[in-house]
């Protein structure tokens, strides 16, 4: 099963580890990322399959 990460703010998957740095200001924690799109560091949002994902994105378009 592939688990597809999504950005808890604005939904991107264009995640990426945050750098040292970033990780040593934020006091971040492990299983954190940063999102490229928009910059939010946290934990995301696991989605079980691209299937669930694509709902999540459709759902949040509607809105
Ligand atoms: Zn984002």
């Amino acid at each position: 099963m592939m688990e597809v990460k999504a950005c808890t703010r604005c939904g991107s998957r264009n995640l990426k580890i945050p750098s040292q740095m970033e990780l040593e200001i934020r006091l971040t924690l492990a299983g954190q990322y940063k999102c490229s799109d928009c910059g939010f560091i946290g934990f995301p949002i696991v989605f079980d399959s691209n299937e669930d994902y694509a709902k999540y994105v459709k759902l949040k378009k509607n809105v």
